[in-house]
């Protein structure tokens, strides 16, 4: 697999870095590369893309613990005091390694960084590499609410290498195939006839891609269009942001999986798209004393306009969208729905 698609001014090369990064690199001429990590993929990706590019071990690099609980403000300050050690420059390049946690705040360091420095995205995970990786949107976590703080910038190129998929944990595989899934429901019915389980998924990498950046070029700002990319995001979203701080915190798949299920009752797919989550993604139990407090924090939706909760659903293919604003009661009687199934 070789392709690149051209997203505004960047590039987003699918393929072997060795293929797309060292000739990239050698047509730009930044003073300094800055690599941001996490522990995983210092220890896994890291070697993987020092072997493909030829780049020499690297003394600018800043590693982070694993995991969305780094992914806020404190840890953008750590990151912030390492460039600043680094002593790097309007000319630098940071080159963010790793999954949607590294891509958003590795990418929102860069975008605050002296008004704004180049950064490129090379995602090692399939969430990142299908979704978090491409269209801009960057951010961090404030006071347990996803993505509050953030702004929106184009990385200068992605580099989409399927091999770092190899390391990657079953669950974290099938958390990222919940966007593969996404986008199968909101953009190409051809995508969503290839699917059969997250072990497929380098498969169907490029035509999932495709549809993020079909999405994102006509509406970049989430203006109109993009909105539809939220899909299951609104109740998974707040799914997820409950569960963060318990012992037994859910996957962002594994949060929009439910999300999606919920977000589509009453429609004329929603069986089928039940059952097809459902084979897939472990079930979750959410107790009721949660549900008030996922009310809550659906009230915090970027989407949200009036003080109304506001989800944005597919509405025939392709890329058909349709708004709604459900009330507490549809909220609760679907998770309640998603307990006895
Ligand atoms: P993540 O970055 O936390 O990665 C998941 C885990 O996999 C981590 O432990 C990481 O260290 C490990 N890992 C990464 N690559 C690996 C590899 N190749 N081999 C072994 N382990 C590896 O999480 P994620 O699921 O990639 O991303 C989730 C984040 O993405 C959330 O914060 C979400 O809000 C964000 N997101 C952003 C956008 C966007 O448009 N900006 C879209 C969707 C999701």
């Amino acid at each position: 697999m070789n392709a690149t698609f051209q997203l505004h001014d960047s590039p987003i090369f699918v393929g072997s870095l060795a293929d797309s990064f060292p000739h990239w690199l050698e047509a730009e001429s930044y003073s300094q590369v800055f690599i941001i990590a996490d522990t995983h993929t210092q220890a896994l990706c890291l070697p993987v893309f020092l072997e493909k590019t030829g780049l020499k071990p690297h003394p600018n690099l800043v590693v982070i613990q694993p995991g969305e609980g780094q992914k806020n403000l404190a840890t953008c300050e750590s990151i912030w005091q390492a460039m600043l050690a680094a002593n790097l420059d309007r000319k630098a390049l940071v080159l963010n390694l790793g999954g949607g946690v590294i891509g958003d705040m590795g990418g929102f360091c860069a975008a605050t960084w002296k008004r704004g420095i180049d950064f490129v995205h090379i995602p090692t995970t399939l969430l990142a590499m299908t979704d978090a990786a491409i269209g801009g949107k960057l951010g961090v976590d404030f006071q347990g609410i996803k993505n509050i703080i953030g702004v929106f910038r184009q990385p200068a190129a992605v580099f989409v290498d399927p091999d770092f998929l190899n390391t990657l944990p079953e669950r974290e595989l099938r958390s990222g195939f919940a966007e593969v899934i996404k986008h199968a429901l909101i953009g190409e019915r051809a995508l969503w006839e290839k699917l059969t389980d997250h072990h497929s998924a380098k498969a169907v990498l490029e035509a999932s891609i495709g549809v993020k950046v079909r999405i994102v070029a006509e509406d970049p700002q989430e203006k109109g269009l993009r909105m539809l990319l939220n899909f299951g995001h609104t109740i998974g979203h707040a799914i997820e942001s409950y569960f963060l701080e318990s012992d037994d915190p859910l996957t962002h798949g594994e949060a929009i999986a439910i999300g999606m299920i919920c977000e589509l009752e009453g429609s004329e797919r929603h069986k089928e798209v039940a059952a097809f989550l459902s084979s897939i993604f472990p079930h979750r139990h959410i107790p009721e004393s949660a549900f008030s407090a996922i009310w809550g924090l659906m009230q915090q939706d970027k989407k949200n306009a009036s003080g109304k909760v506001r989800m944005a659903l597919p509405n025939g293919l392709p890329y058909g969208m349709k708004v709604v604003e459900p009330s507490r009661e549809v909220v609760v009687q679907c998770l309640m729905r998603n307990n006895e199934s």
